[in-house]
C-alpha cells in the first residue's frame, strides 16, 4: 500500500503496474483537491491522478470565485442570508428540479456548501468575501445584492517551495497583476470613479509592492489551487502528475479502480472506498462537442477558455459503463470576440453603457448584460451565433485596451482610447461614420439596425431597457461603469464613427455529465447508483441545470460535490469497519 507520507513518485507497487489506496481521484481541479482533503481529514488515504504536469486544471486557471450560499464569511461579516433564501433563489432561477437538479442535489449543496467553507478554513485555507458581488439574478425572490461569492486571498506561492511551478497559470497572469477576481472589473473604469481609482492604484502597488519584496502572489483560480495544494503536501497526500486515466475498472459490477498511464507507464490504481472522477468536461474534445451539440447548440469547442485538459476520455469511460448523462449540449457559455481580440475591452463591452448585441436581423435578443450562460443561451435561440457587437465612439474612448500589464513602465498604454488600430486594418473590427453604414459593411439590414438603435437609445438615456430590462438588477450595474449616470449599464450609442464586430458563443467548460445522486453517486439509466463509481463538476450534469446563479457556480458544484463524494465514502468505510 502508498504510504499517506508520500508525495512523489515514491509509493511501492502492489503488484508490478499496482497501486492501492482509499480513494482514487481523477483530476486536480477543484472537487479533486477538496474531496481530497476531505478524504485525508476523515482517515483515508486518497491519491489525485492529474494528467497534465500541473495541477489546477479550470479551476486553476479560472477567476476562483466559489459561490456558496449562507457561507460563513458572509455571516462574519453580519451579511443576512439563510437556507431558505439559497433554496427559494435556486428554485426562480433554475425552476422546476429535474434529475441531476433534483430537490435532494439542491439541498445537498446547500447544506454542505457552508459546511465545506468552514471546513476549508480550518485546514487553513485563506478566503475573502467578493463583497457587493451580486448574484447574477439578485432580483429574484431569495436573490442576493451583497453577493454570496467568496475567493482565495493574494497568496505567496513561494510556500510551494519545488511545487511553485507545478501550478497552472491563471487568470491574474494574463492581466499581469495580482489583482483578485473581486477587483478586476474595476480596473477598465480607473479614470471614471475615485473609488475605482483607488482599487486599481492597490492592485498596482500589491502587484510592483511584493515583487519588490521577492514574493511571488497567487490570486484568483491559481490562489485556490495553489493553497490547496500545500495544505494537500502538508498531508501527505499523493498528487501524481502526468497520469492520465483512460479507463474504470470493475469487480462483481463495483468499480474498484482506474487504468492509468502514469509517467508513460501502465499502471492500475484500485481505490478500496472508491473513485471519484473529477476530470472536468470535455470542452476540448471537437468530436464530443460536435456530436452532442449538433442538434441544438451546435459548437465544436474550438472557442472554448476551458483547460487543455479536459477531454472527455473520462466521462466516455463512464458512458461506456453505464452511466446515465444529461445536458451533454450545454455549456458554461461565455460571450467572445475572435481570439486575438480576447481579454480586451471588447470582452466586458456588453456590460457598459454605449453598446448592444444584435442579431442578423439587426435586432436585440438579450439583456446583453445578464450572466454569460443565459447570454449565450439566447445566442443559439435567436439565430445569433454569431452576433454583433455594435459600439460607439464614447465607449472607445472611455476604456483602456491593454489589459495586460507586464512592466510598470508600459503604464501608459492603459490610457483609455487607444484601440489598436491593427484590428480596424485587418478587419476584425468595423468602423463606420453612421450606423446605416456600419450595417452595410456588416450585411445587416441598414433600416433594422437603425431602428434597433434609435429604441435602444430611447431608453438608454434615461437608465431604462423596457425591452429586456438591463440595468435593472444591482448585478448588471454592478458590472456596468460606476461614472455612468443615471444607470451604469446603460447609455445611447450616439456618438459616431460606430464599431461593429463579431461576438461567438465561447465557454469556460462544459455543463453536461452523469447524472449524480445527492451523495456524488453516478446513477445507471434505471437511477441506481454504480457501487464505487462518485463525480464532481463538469463530469457530472451540474446542480445548477441549465442556469448560472451567480459568480463562482461551477467551482462551488466541483468543490462541494468532491466534498460531500469523500464524505460519503469515508461513512461506507466507518460503517463496513463497525462491528
Ligand atoms: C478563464 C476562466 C475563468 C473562470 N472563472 C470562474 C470563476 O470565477 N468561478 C467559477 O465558478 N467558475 C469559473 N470558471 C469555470 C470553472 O473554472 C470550471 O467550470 C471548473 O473549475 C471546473 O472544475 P472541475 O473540477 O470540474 O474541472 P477542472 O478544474 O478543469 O479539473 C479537471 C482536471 O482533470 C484533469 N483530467 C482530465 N482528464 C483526465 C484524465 N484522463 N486523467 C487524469 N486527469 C484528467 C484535467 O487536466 C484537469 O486538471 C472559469 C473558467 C475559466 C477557463
Amino acid at each position: 500500500m502508498a504510504e499517506a507520507s508520500e508525495f512523489s513518485s515514491a509509493s511501492r507497487p502492489m503488484a508490478d503496474g499496482e497501486e492501492i489506496f482509499d480513494v482514487v481521484i481523477v483530476g486536480s481541479g477543484g472537487g479533486g483537491l477538496v474531496a481530497a482533503l476531505a478524504a485525508r481529514a476523515a482517515g483515508l488515504q486518497p491519491v489525485i491522478c492529474e494528467k497534465q504536469r500541473v495541477i489546477g486544471g479550470s479551476t486553476g486557471m479560472s477567476g476562483g470565485m466559489l459561490w456558496i450560499p449562507d457561507n460563513p464569511l458572509m455571516k462574519a461579516d453580519g451579511i443576512k442570508d439563510s437556507y431558505q433564501d439559497g433554496r427559494d433563489y435556486l428554485r426562480a432561477v433554475i425552476g422546476d428540479p429535474d434529475e441531476p437538479s433534483s430537490a435532494a442535489r439542491r439541498d445537498a449543496f446547500l447544506v454542505s456548501g457552508p459546511q465545506m467553507i468552514s471546513f476549508l478554513q480550518e485546514q487553513g485555507l485563506r478566503l475573502v468575501r467578493c463583497a457587493g458581488y451580486p448574484d447574477y439574478y439578485d432580483n429574484y425572490p431569495g436573490g442576493s445584492a451583497a453577493g454570496r461569492s467568496v475567493e482565495g486571498i493574494p497568496w505567496d506561492g513561494r510556500q510551494l517551495g519545488p511545487w511553485r511551478p507545478r501550478i497552472i497559470g491563471g487568470l491574474g497572469e494574463g492581466v499581469g497583476l495580482a489583482v483578485t477576481t473581486g477587483e478586476i472589473h474595476t480596473l477598465n473604469s480607473f479614470t471614471h470613479t475615485l473609488a475605482s481609482f483607488l482599487t486599481t492604484a492597490r492592485v498596482v502597488l500589491r502587484t510592483y509592492g511584493s515583487r519588490l519584496r521577492g514574493q511571488d502572489l497567487f490570486t484568483n483560480g491559481k490562489s485556490l489551487a495553489g493553497q490547496l495544494t500545500k495544505i494537500l503536501l502538508d498531508r501527505g497526500v499523493p498528487i501524481w502528475l502526468d497520469t492520465a486515466v483512460d479507463d474504470l475498472v470493475t469487480e462483481n459490477g463495483r468499480v474498484v479502480g482506474v487504468r492509468a498511464v502514469r509517467e508513460g507507464r501502465p499502471v492500475l490504481i484500485r481505490g478500496r472506498r472508491g473513485v471519484l472522477l473529477a476530470a472536468g468536461g470535455y470542452e476540448r474534445n471537437p468530436e464530443m462537442r460536435l456530436k452532442y451539440t449538433a442538434a441544438t447548440q451546435p459548437n465544436d469547442g474550438q472557442r472554448s477558455w476551458g483547460n487543455p485538459g479536459n477531454t472527455g476520455e473520462v466521462l466516455a469511460a463512464a458512458i461506456a459503463l453505464g452511466a446515465k448523462t444529461e445536458y451533454m449540449d450545454e455549456a458554461i457559455w461565455l460571450p467572445s470576440p475572435r481570439a486575438e481580440l480576447g481579454g480586451s475591452s471588447l470582452t466586458i463591452a456588453r456590460n457598459y453603457p454605449r453598446t448592444i448585441f444584435v442579431n442578423n436581423r439587426g435586432q436585440r435578443f438579450v439583456n446583453e448584460s445578464n450572466s454569460y450562460v443565459e447570454v449565450g443561451r439566447a445566442m443559439y435561440a435567436n439565430e445569433a451565433a454569431p452576433c454583433w457587437l455594435i459600439f460607439d465612439d464614447a465607449y472607445r474612448r472611455s476604456v483602456p485596451w491593454v489589459n495586460h500589464l507586464p512592466r510598470l513602465r508600459d503604464i501608459a498604454a492603459v490610457i483609455p482610447g487607444r484601440m489598436p488600430r491593427q484590428w480596424l486594418a485587418d478587419g476584425w473590427i468595423k468602423r463606420a461614420a453612421t450606423i446605416e453604414e456600419l450595417a452595410r459593411l456588416t450585411g445587416l439590414d441598414p433600416r433594422a439596425l437603425a431602428a434597433t438603435v434609435r429604441r435602444f437609445n430611447r431608453g438608454a438615456v434615461a437608465g431604462t431597457d423596457p425591452d429586456f430590462g438591463r440595468g435593472d438588477s444591482a448585478y448588471n450595474r454592478h458590472l456596468g461603469d460606476p461614472g455612468h449616470r443615471p444607470n451604469p449599464a446603460l447609455g445611447p450609442v450616439a456618438d459616431p464613427p460606430f464599431y461593429a464586430l463579431p461576438i461567438y458563443p465561447g465557454d469556460v467548460g462544459t455543463m453536461g455529465g452523469v447524472v449524480c445522486d445527492a451523495r456524488a453517486r453516478v446513477l445507471d439509466h434505471d437511477r441506481q447508483p454504480i457501487p464505487g463509481l462518485y463525480a464532481a463538476g463538469n463530469m457530472a450534469a451540474s446542480v445548477f441545470g441549465r442556469t448560472y446563479p451567480g459568480a463562482g457556480a461551477s467551482i462551488a458544484n466541483t468543490t462541494v460535490f468532491g466534498y460531500i463524494a469523500a464524505r460519503h465514502m469515508a461513512a461506507s468505510a466507518r460503517e463496513a469497519a463497525a462491528p
